[in-house]
C-alpha cells in the first residue's frame, strides 16, 4: 500500500478502508467471498502487462509462451476439477462467459450449417443479399431462460438485457405455491416455444436444480442446454452437488464465474463438450478482448485450491451453514422463499416485517450487516424496491462461521428487521425507501457481530 500511496494516496486509503469494512461487517452477499492470499497475489503480477489475443498456440501476438503455459494449466485444472471435456478460461466475467457461450451456440448451430449449405468457407465471400440472409437467420433464434423475479440472471433473456434483444426470448417462472421450478410445466412451455437454447441456472433461487430433467426438456425440443453455474460452481467443485445436481455431465455448455462460491479471482470460464469446443475457443477475439493473463493465472491457483479436500469440506460447510441460517429464521417466524434452502442462498421475504427489500437492506447496512435486496417471485414492489433480501453463506463460511454463528446471524437480522419501520416521503406519503431503525439497535447488533 505504501507503493500505491506514493502515487495516489486516495486509492491507498480507499483500499485500506475496504479491508477494514470487509473485516468489520457481516458479509452476506451471496455472490461474494474472500479469495486466498495466493489468489490475490497472483493477480498482481507482470502477466497484467502482456497482450495475448487468440488461444493457446494460436496467438495474434508474439511472445505469448508464458501466457500459453498459464492458460493451459488453468484449463487443465478446470477440466479435471469439473470432469469436463473442454474448458475455456478467458472470459473476463460471468456475463462475458454467457455472451461468448451464446455466440458459440449460434456459430455452431446456425452460422456453420448455413455456410455449409451455401458451400461458403469465408463469410467475406458472401454477397450483400446472402450476408443479410445469414444475419436474419442468426437474429431469428429463440432462447428460454428463468425470469429475474424467479431467481434467473439478467443474461438469461431479461428483455432490457442484451440477451433479451439478441434472441426471441421467453422466460419460465417458478410455481406460485411452492416457489420451486415446475419441470412438467417447463416441458410444456418448451414444447410450445421451441427454443434453440434452454438456459438453466440462477442468481437467487435457493434450491438445487435437477439437470437430468433439464436435459430431457432440452432433448424433447432439440435445444442446446446451457447451464449458468456462476453461483454454485463452488458446490459443484466441492462435490456437494453430485449426480443429477451436477450440471457438467448433462449440459452442452456450462458457464460460470470464478469469484463467487468458487472463491477465486473475479472472472468467468466456460466448460463444453468436444462438439461445442471449437466455437467456444474462438471467443477471443470474436466476442472478448485480449485475455487478462494475470487473472487466468489466478484462476489456475483457485482451481488448484478447489481440488483439495479442504475445499470439499468448505463447500459442504457452505451448504450446511445455509440450512442453519434458514432454520434460524424459520424458528424466529420469518418467511423464506420456498420455505428454506438446499444450496448457499437464503431468500427472506421481508414483506412479513412490513418492509420493502430496499428498507431492509439499508437498515441492515446501518447495523453492519451487508446484504442485497432481491425480488421475490411475483414481487409486488418491482425490481428496484423489491420485497426480499438475499443472503449467502460462502463468505462468512470462509471466515470460519459454523452452525452457532449462523444461528446468531439470523437472530441479529431478525432483531434489526423487527425494529425497523417504514418511513415517509417529504410529502408525508408512505415511502418504499426511507425507514426508521429504532435507537440503539445498530450499536447492539454491531457489538454482537464483533463477538462472532
Ligand atoms: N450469471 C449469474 C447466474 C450471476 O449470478 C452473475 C452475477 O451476478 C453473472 C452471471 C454475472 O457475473 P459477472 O458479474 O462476473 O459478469
Amino acid at each position: 500500500l505504501e507503493v500505491i500511496a506514493s502515487v495516489e494516496p486516495r486509492i491507498a486509503q480507499a483500499t485500506r478502508q475496504e479491508l477494514a469494512d470487509q473485516r468489520g461487517s457481516l458479509k452476506l452477499i451471496a455472490s461474494e467471498n474472500y479469495a486466498s492470499p495466493a489468489v490475490l497475489m497472483t493477480m498482481g503480477t507482470w502477466f497484467s502487462d502482456k497482450y495475448a489475443e487468440g488461444t493457446v498456440g494460436h496467438r495474434f501476438y508474439a511472445g505469448c509462451q508464458n501466457v500459453d503455459s498459464v492458460e493451459s494449466i488453468a484449463a487443465e485444472h478446470a477440466r479435471e476439477l469439473f470432469g469436463a471435456e473442454y474448458a475455456y478460461v478467458q472470459p473476463h466475467s460471468g456475463i462475458d462467459a454467457n455472451l461468448t457461450a451464446y455466440w458459440a451456440i449460434l456459430a455452431h448451430r446456425v452460422e456453420g450449417p448455413w455456410l455449409e449449405k451455401m458451400s461458403v468457407k469465408n463469410m467475406n465471400d458472401l454477397s450483400e443479399e446472402e450476408w443479410e440472409e445469414l444475419r436474419n437467420e442468426l437474429g431469428n433464434q429463440r432462447l428460454l431462460g428463468m425470469s429475474l423475479d424467479a431467481g434467473g440472471h439478467l443474461t438469461h433473456g431479461f428483455r432490457p438485457n442484451i440477451s433479451g434483444k439478441m434472441f426471441h426470448q421467453n422466460q419460465y417462472s417458478t410455481d406460485p405455491e411452492t416457489g420451486l421450478i415446475d419441470y412438467d410445466a417447463l416441458m410444456e412451455q418448451a414444447k410450445e416455444f421451441k427454443p434453440l437454447i434452454l438456459v438453466a441456472g440462477y442468481s437467487a433461487y435457493p434450491r438445487r436444480i435437477n439437470f437430468r430433467k433439464m436435459r430431457e426438456i432440452a432433448d424433447a425440443v432439440g435445444a442446446t442446454l446451457m447451464v449458468d453455474m456462476a453461483h454454485f460452481a463452488g458446490l459443484v467443485a466441492g462435490k456437494v452437488f453430485t449426480g443429477e445436481e451436477n450440471p457438467v455431465p448433462y449440459a452442452d455448455i456450462v458457464t460460470s464465474t470464478s469469484h463467487k462460491s468458487l472463491r477465486g479471482p473475479r472472472g468467468g470460464f466456460i466448460l463444453a463438450t468436444k462438439e461445442y469446443a471449437p466455437s467456444v475457443d474462438r471467443g477471443c477475439p470474436m466476442v472478448l478482448g485480449g485475455p487478462l493473463s494475470h487473472v487466468m493465472a489466478a484462476k489456475a491457483v483457485a482451481f488448484a485450491e478447489a481440488r483439495t479436500e479442504e475445499f470439499q469440506a468448505y463447500a459442504q460447510q457452505v451448504a450446511d451453514n445455509a440450512k442453519s441460517l434458514a432454520e434460524g429464521f424459520l424458528s424466529r417466524g420469518a418467511k423464506l422463499v420456498t420455505g428454506g434452502t438446499d444450496n448457499h442462498i437464503v431468500l427472506v421475504d421481508v414483506s412479513s416485517f412490513g418492509l420493502t427489500g430496499r428498507q431492509a437492506e439499508s437498515a441492515l447496512l446501518d447495523a453492519g450487516v451487508v446484504t442485497n435486496r432481491n425480488s421475490v417471485p411475483q414481487d409486488a414492489n418491482g425490481a428496484w424496491y423489491t420485497s426480499g433480501i438475499r443472503l449467502g453463506t460462502p463468505a462468512l463460511t470462509t471466515r470460519g462461521f459454523g452452525h452457532e454463528e449462523f444461528d446468531k446471524v439470523a437472530e441479529l437480522i431478525v432483531d434489526v428487521l423487527s425494529n425497523t419501520t417504514p418511513g415517509t416521503t417529504k410529502a408525508g406519503d408512505p415511502s418504499k425507501a426511507s425507514y426508521v431503525l429504532a435507537e440503539g439497535v445498530a450499536d447492539r447488533v454491531r457489538a454482537a457481530s464483533a463477538e462472532l
